[in-house]
């Protein structure tokens, strides 16, 4: 990273009782100014714990929390420059919109002229210019964590720790804020990290994923990333519906599954290394029987709006999940076709560190043979070897 981190762990644990279970495991990241984080992780995974430890609600059990540089392990509270959004909103009941938003900044003794000011502003900046004197049990939930909103970002800190803040949202107002959070960041320019159990929540509105698992950090990247490469089994079924199946690495780039030889993009594994071999439901093309690489009968189709979701059955039994906008017949065997770089191969039990360092070497000399061959396809041009 080329700046300075504006929050960073180092080898982090936690555990809640003396000889106890560690919550956290040697957790390490460095966060950038100015991005949305998200950290995704089924319920108990640790997310809010994360938080908390950077909030100063709860401390770290070994290892070094910094803030913009600075290490605040000891630093209490009041006295670290972020701000947390919690879902059931902490905002006061019977005090009125206004006074919940200005509530930071009275108690900085700030100028009231100042106050007024700002609290404006951060009612435009969440849509609720004229709200300010309804009392906050009059609002609606979105309302209500629009509010929230507001008073976070009044003080303008480094740092927005938002828990789970649109769990307790219908999924229309919860779309609806997903978009105003996300272009809100991007105007205020201010780091958000956000903690969702919803996959694609944070595929949405996220800049960087941290995927926690059982108090480890499984695999973080941009959303394409995570997407398109997940590092094994558990992010993969994590980050949205996958066919995954057992194959055989035979070398680089041909893969064996269904009893079939596949190619393959990747490479960097042992000959024949057992592997998970994953393909996405919407990479997986209908064809005639004769003209597929797997043959298939369709068991069960449902209409999804965008697409038919297809389960069909190869001859091993396995079922394939397929997201087609054509129509198949329940009974009727059909051909799957897809690309080479729709097969996603992960190692059993690779570790995020691995996973890197393979990609990288393989990709490097990847690289390095196409450069080759192209030095040698325009010699061939020049000498008028080939036309
Ligand atoms: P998440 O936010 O991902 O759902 P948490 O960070 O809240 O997970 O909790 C992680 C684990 O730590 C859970 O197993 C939870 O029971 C435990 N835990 C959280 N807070 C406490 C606490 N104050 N005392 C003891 N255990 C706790
Ligand atoms: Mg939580």
């Amino acid at each position: 990273m080329t700046h300075k981190p504006i929050i960073k762990f180092e080898n982090v644990s936690k555990s809640f009782d003396d000889n106890g279970e560690l919550i956290l495991k040697d957790i390490n990241f460095e966060l950038e100014s100015g991005k949305f984080y998200t950290l995704l992780g089924a319920s108990g995974s640790g997310k809010s714990t994360i938080l908390n430890i950077i909030a100063g609600l709860t401390d770290a059990t070994s290892g070094d929390i910094y803030l913009d540089g600075e290490r605040i392990n000891d630093v209490p509270i009041n006295k670290r420059d972020v701000h947390t959004v919690f879902q059931n909103y902490a905002l006061l009941p019977h005090k009125n919109v206004f006074d919940n938003i200005a509530f930071p900044l009275k108690i900085r003794k700030i100028d009231k002229h100042e106050i007024e000011k700002r609290v404006m502003e951060a009612l435009k900046l969440v849509r609720l210019t004229g709200f300010e004197h309804r009392r906050i049990q009059k609002l609606s939930g979105g309302q209500k964590q629009r509010v929230a909103i507001a008073r976070a970002i009044i003080n303008q800190p480094k740092v927005i720790l938002l828990d789970e803040p649109l769990s307790a949202l219908d999924l229309k107002l919860r779309t609806e804020m997903q978009y105003e959070l996300r272009a809100l960041q991007q105007k205020l320019g201010i780091t958000f990290i956000f903690v969702t159990h919803d996959q694609e929540e944070s595929l949405a509105m996220s800049d960087w994923i941290f995927i926690i698992n059982e108090g480890e950090i499984i695999q973080s990247g941009t959303p394409v990333d995570i997407y398109d490469e997940p590092i094994n089994r558990f992010v993969a079924t994590f980050i949205g519906e996958s066919n995954i199946v057992k194959g055989i690495m035979l070398s680089d780039y041909l893969v064996e599954f269904n009893g079939k030889k596949f190619e393959s993009v990747d490479g960097g594994m042992r000959q024949n290394e057992a592997v998970d071999v994953v393909i996405r439901p919407e990479d997986l093309r209908q064809t005639l029987p004769d003209e597929g690489k797997l043959l298939v009968r369709v068991k069960t189709q449902l209409f999804r709006g965008v697409h038919y979701e297809i389960i069909a059955t190869d001859d091993l039994g396995q079922e394939w999940m397929i997201h087609s906008t054509r129509q198949a017949i329940v009974g009727e065997v059909i051909g799957l076709d897809f690309d080479p770089e729709d097969i996603h191969i992960m190692r059993l039990n690779e570790t995020e560190e691995d996973f890197d360092a393979r990609i990288e070497e393989y990709v490097e000399e990847e690289t390095i043979e196409a450069g080759l061959i192209n030095a040698i396809e325009e010699e061939m041009v020049v000498d008028g070897t080939k036309d």
